[in-house]
Protein backbone atom coordinates (compact mmCIF):
# COMPACT_ATOMS: atom_id res chain seq x y z
CA UNK A 1 0.00 0.00 0.00
CA UNK A 2 1.32 3.46 -1.16
CA UNK A 3 2.38 5.66 1.47
CA UNK A 4 -0.12 8.66 2.15
CA UNK A 5 1.34 11.93 1.06
CA UNK A 6 1.32 14.38 3.70
CA UNK A 7 1.74 18.10 2.98
CA UNK A 8 4.89 20.08 4.16
CA UNK A 9 2.22 22.41 6.23
CA UNK A 10 1.32 19.84 8.10
CA UNK A 11 4.34 17.37 8.98
CA UNK A 12 6.36 20.42 11.14
CA UNK A 13 3.46 21.55 12.56
CA UNK A 14 4.94 23.07 15.83
CA UNK A 15 7.90 24.92 14.54
CA UNK A 16 8.70 28.63 15.14
CA UNK A 17 8.67 30.43 11.76
CA UNK A 18 11.26 32.67 10.10
CA UNK A 19 13.83 28.93 9.74
CA UNK A 20 14.46 28.82 13.13
CA UNK A 21 13.97 24.65 12.99
CA UNK A 22 17.79 24.77 11.32
CA UNK A 23 19.23 25.91 14.00
CA UNK A 24 19.68 22.94 16.29
CA UNK A 25 21.22 20.83 13.32
CA UNK A 26 23.68 23.91 12.54
CA UNK A 27 24.77 24.06 16.35
CA UNK A 28 25.54 20.77 16.48
CA UNK A 29 27.59 20.26 13.47
CA UNK A 30 30.70 20.09 14.64
CA UNK A 31 32.25 21.34 10.95
CA UNK A 32 30.34 24.27 11.31
CA UNK A 33 31.51 25.61 14.71
CA UNK A 34 32.93 28.57 14.34
CA UNK A 35 36.11 30.09 16.18
CA UNK A 36 34.96 32.68 19.12
CA UNK A 37 36.18 33.83 22.28
CA UNK A 38 36.81 30.27 24.79
CA UNK A 39 36.91 28.11 21.75
CA UNK A 40 39.52 25.34 21.81
CA UNK A 41 40.93 25.32 18.81
CA UNK A 42 43.68 23.20 17.01
CA UNK A 43 45.59 23.98 13.96
CA UNK A 44 48.62 23.52 11.66
CA UNK A 45 51.03 26.09 10.65
CA UNK A 46 53.58 27.03 8.81
CA UNK A 47 55.48 30.12 9.89
CA UNK A 48 57.85 31.94 7.13
CA UNK A 49 59.22 35.04 6.48
CA UNK A 50 59.30 37.58 3.58
CA UNK A 51 62.16 35.93 1.87
CA UNK A 52 59.88 32.84 2.37
CA UNK A 53 62.57 31.12 4.67
CA UNK A 54 60.71 28.84 7.27
CA UNK A 55 61.30 30.06 11.18
CA UNK A 56 58.67 27.44 12.63
CA UNK A 57 56.42 24.78 11.84
CA UNK A 58 53.80 22.51 13.44
CA UNK A 59 53.91 20.22 10.45
CA UNK A 60 55.06 16.26 11.48
CA UNK A 61 54.06 17.32 14.98
CA UNK A 62 50.53 17.51 16.88
CA UNK A 63 48.51 20.81 15.60
CA UNK A 64 49.11 23.30 17.92
CA UNK A 65 46.08 23.97 20.54
CA UNK A 66 45.17 26.89 22.13
CA UNK A 67 42.07 28.44 24.07
CA UNK A 68 40.65 31.61 21.60
CA UNK A 69 40.94 34.51 23.84
CA UNK A 70 43.73 34.20 26.06
CA UNK A 71 46.73 35.77 24.05
CA UNK A 72 48.51 32.45 23.74
CA UNK A 73 49.15 32.89 20.36
CA UNK A 74 50.12 36.30 18.91
CA UNK A 75 47.18 39.26 18.49
CA UNK A 76 47.46 39.09 14.73
CA UNK A 77 46.81 35.41 14.23
CA UNK A 78 44.41 35.54 16.56
CA UNK A 79 42.03 38.10 14.78
CA UNK A 80 42.51 36.12 11.79
CA UNK A 81 41.25 33.07 13.71
CA UNK A 82 37.82 34.01 14.57
CA UNK A 83 35.34 33.09 12.69
CA UNK A 84 37.02 30.49 10.68
CA UNK A 85 36.07 26.50 11.07
CA UNK A 86 37.44 23.01 11.09
CA UNK A 87 38.93 22.69 7.57
CA UNK A 88 39.38 26.44 6.68
CA UNK A 89 42.74 27.03 5.55
CA UNK A 90 44.54 30.42 4.82
CA UNK A 91 47.23 32.71 5.34
CA UNK A 92 47.46 35.03 8.16
CA UNK A 93 49.91 37.95 7.22
CA UNK A 94 51.03 39.58 10.72
CA UNK A 95 52.42 42.82 10.68
CA UNK A 96 55.26 43.32 13.53
CA UNK A 97 52.99 45.46 15.70
CA UNK A 98 50.61 42.62 15.90
CA UNK A 99 52.93 40.17 15.89
CA UNK A 100 56.36 39.96 17.85
CA UNK A 101 56.41 43.82 18.32
CA UNK A 102 58.65 45.99 16.54
CA UNK A 103 62.26 46.33 16.73
CA UNK A 104 63.60 48.37 19.55
CA UNK A 105 66.84 49.94 18.91
CA UNK A 106 66.97 50.68 22.74
CA UNK A 107 67.44 47.11 23.33
CA UNK A 108 70.56 46.51 21.68
CA UNK A 109 73.79 46.80 24.11
CA UNK A 110 77.38 46.72 23.95
CA UNK A 111 78.85 44.81 26.91
CA UNK A 112 82.34 43.84 27.56
CA UNK A 113 83.67 40.77 26.37
CA UNK A 114 85.07 40.26 30.17
CA UNK A 115 81.55 40.34 31.19
CA UNK A 116 81.32 36.94 29.47
CA UNK A 117 83.43 34.38 32.23
CA UNK A 118 85.64 33.78 29.28
CA UNK A 119 83.50 31.61 27.52
CA UNK A 120 83.20 31.54 23.97
CA UNK A 121 80.63 33.78 22.56
CA UNK A 122 79.11 33.24 19.40
CA UNK A 123 76.35 35.33 17.30
CA UNK A 124 73.40 33.48 17.90
CA UNK A 125 73.73 32.61 21.26
CA UNK A 126 71.26 33.10 23.73
CA UNK A 127 71.69 34.71 27.54
CA UNK A 128 69.31 35.01 30.16
CA UNK A 129 69.48 38.71 31.60
CA UNK A 130 68.00 39.35 34.40
CA UNK A 131 64.67 37.01 35.40
CA UNK A 132 62.56 37.27 32.35
CA UNK A 133 64.62 38.18 29.43
CA UNK A 134 66.49 36.69 26.90
CA UNK A 135 68.82 38.51 24.88
CA UNK A 136 70.78 36.99 21.77
CA UNK A 137 74.27 37.90 20.89
CA UNK A 138 74.26 40.05 17.53
CA UNK A 139 78.50 40.69 17.09
CA UNK A 140 81.00 39.55 18.74
CA UNK A 141 84.76 41.59 18.59
CA UNK A 142 88.29 41.51 20.61
CA UNK A 143 86.58 43.31 23.44
CA UNK A 144 82.77 43.33 23.46
CA UNK A 145 79.41 41.99 22.63
CA UNK A 146 76.21 43.09 21.02
CA UNK A 147 73.50 41.67 22.62
CA UNK A 148 70.38 42.06 21.24
CA UNK A 149 67.18 42.27 23.93
CA UNK A 150 64.88 42.04 21.03
CA UNK A 151 62.01 39.21 20.90
CA UNK A 152 64.07 36.79 17.65
CA UNK A 153 60.99 38.01 16.02
CA UNK A 154 60.51 41.57 16.56
CA UNK A 155 60.13 43.61 13.41
CA UNK A 156 59.82 40.49 11.29
CA UNK A 157 56.25 40.57 9.04
CA UNK A 158 55.17 36.76 10.15
CA UNK A 159 53.16 34.55 7.38
CA UNK A 160 51.42 32.00 8.73
CA UNK A 161 49.84 29.35 6.62
CA UNK A 162 47.10 27.62 8.68
CA UNK A 163 44.71 24.55 8.24
CA UNK A 164 42.04 24.52 11.43
CA UNK A 165 41.89 20.66 12.68
CA UNK A 166 39.85 21.33 15.81
CA UNK A 167 36.93 23.65 16.99
CA UNK A 168 35.35 22.84 20.27
CA UNK A 169 33.77 25.09 23.62
CA UNK A 170 36.61 25.36 26.61
CA UNK A 171 34.79 23.45 29.30
CA UNK A 172 34.32 25.85 32.53
CA UNK A 173 37.34 24.82 34.30
CA UNK A 174 39.50 25.94 31.04
CA UNK A 175 37.86 29.21 30.66
CA UNK A 176 38.58 30.02 34.53
CA UNK A 177 42.20 28.62 34.13
CA UNK A 178 42.85 30.28 31.19
CA UNK A 179 43.85 27.28 29.14
CA UNK A 180 43.30 24.06 27.59
CA UNK A 181 43.34 20.72 29.18
CA UNK A 182 43.99 17.60 27.94
CA UNK A 183 45.52 16.70 24.44
CA UNK A 184 47.52 19.63 23.45
CA UNK A 185 47.07 21.39 26.88
CA UNK A 186 47.51 21.07 30.22
CA UNK A 187 47.68 17.46 32.18
CA UNK A 188 47.28 18.08 35.88
ZN1 LIG B 1 44.21 24.15 34.20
Amino acid sequence: MPLARVKSSETLPDLPPNGRRFAPWSNTDPHSMKITRNSVVSFHYTLTNAEGEVLDSSRGHEPFTYLQGSQMIVPGLEAELEGKAIGDKFVAVVDPANGYGDFDNSLLQRVPLDRFGGQQVEVGMQFQAGEHSVVTVAEVTDTDVLVNGNHPLAGVTLNFDVEVTGVREATAEEISHGHVHGPGGHHH
